[in-house]
């Protein structure tokens, strides 16, 4: 006797008429729903979107929700935990005016924390959770922005030391690294270039484009993108020591911006490849109905990440700032166990309006 599934569950239970089977199934596709919207919630209360008019600053914006909650209620609907993928942490940047050092600190574990707490959160509505992988970029693009490979190699390392001590199970470590095992580091970047990257010059009409009011919603972003990087890189270029004119190292910022731009959106290909059922989270502002949702990797912090800064401790709770900001204010400088030093602690009456 043949028998497909479905009917042979009628055959065995009975007292369930084909109606109500169906508004089981309807009521739990509505709680599926329900589940992906509650998560998607939840990671966008912490988004960054541009400052720009065109932003809709809604936690629950249909448009910006339209393109992440897809996967997620894919996830939710088969009971599996929400991937999603974050490229940051490449590592500290080479600017010791910004940072501590070449190494994690406390500005990454406030991160890791803050990352860590959003997924205990999800878990508690929904057991599955979330996973964050962390695809660490830095080996992308080190050569280009003029950091060592073995500091990355060091940065990548210590990460995932800290993802284990503080137990932060959902959250695991992604990078180059990783994908091309048997490379050195040059033919991984040459590797990932020739099967991922596009060129430099529909890059460059893209920013171009972007910068006029017809631009569309792919080119504004290349352009944000651009503005963004450029500014880093220029304040990087910028530390003490360097002979360098102004116009000089400006210059050099914006052509390293564009290479640094191309192995960024070649790292964005591979990892969409690689991960197909993640959504896709950026530490850059993203606009209304963008393919990736821009979120903040410290709950309160402005526009800084960790390995731009140092962590500084004040009277409301830590904030990110500039090492040279914090110096400036006078903040004490406090040390990790081992002598390494760790965050800036401000006076108990001081405050951040200098
Ligand atoms: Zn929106």
């Amino acid at each position: 006797m043949q028998n497909t599934e479905s009917s042979l569950d009628l055959i065995t239970v009975p007292n369930i008429s084909a109606e109500s089977l169906y508004s089981k199934k309807s009521q739990n596709r509505d709680s599926v729903r329900e589940i992906a919207i509650k998560i998607l919630a939840e990671v966008m209360r912490f988004r960054r979107v541009p400052k720009s008019s065109e932003s809709c600053g809604d936690s629950e914006c249909q448009k910006c929700s339209s393109s992440h909650l897809p996967n997620i209620i894919s996830a939710v609907k088969n009971n599996k935990p929400v991937t999603f993928v974050l490229p940051a942490f490449p590592g500290k940047s080479p600017n010791l005016k910004k940072v501590l050092g070449t190494l994690p600190d406390r500005a990454e574990e406030l991160s890791l924390d803050f990352l860590g707490d959003l997924c205990k959160r999800i878990k508690k509505y929904y057991l599955p959770g979330i996973k964050i992988i962390i695809c660490s970029d830095g080996r992308v693009f080190s050569d280009v922005v003029g950091m060592k490979e073995s500091d990355v190699t060091a940065y990548q390392v210590e990460l995932d030391r800290l993802i284990n001590e503080m137990a932060l199970s959902d959250i695991s470590t992604f990078n180059l690294d990783d994908y091309y095992k048997e490379l050195d580091f040059v033919q991984m970047r040459d590797e990932l270039m020739g099967v991922y990257g596009k060129s430099l010059d529909s890059l460059r009409e893209n920013v171009r484009n972007g910068s006029k009011p017809s631009g569309n919603l792919e080119e504004k972003e290349a352009n944000r993108m651009y503005c963004g990087i450029t500014r880093f890189l220029f304040e990087d270029a910028m530390h003490p020591g360097q002979t360098k004119s102004r116009a000089s190292i400006q210059k050099e910022a914006r052509a390293k911006t564009y290479e640094v731009i191309r192995r960024s959106n070649a790292w964005t290909e591979l990892i969409a490849e690689y991960f197909p059922e993640a959504v896709r989270l950026s530490i850059h502002p993203q606009t209304c109905g963008s393919k990736k949702l821009g979120i903040r990797l410290i709950g309160n912090e402005s526009w800084m990440t960790p390995w731009h800064g140092v962590a500084v401790e004040t009277n409301e709770g830590f904030v990110l700032l500039k090492r040279s900001e914090a110096e400036d204010l006078g903040a004490e400088l406090i040390y990790f166990s081992d002598g390494r030093p760790s965050h800036y602690k401000l006076k108990a009456d001081q405050n951040l309006s200098m």
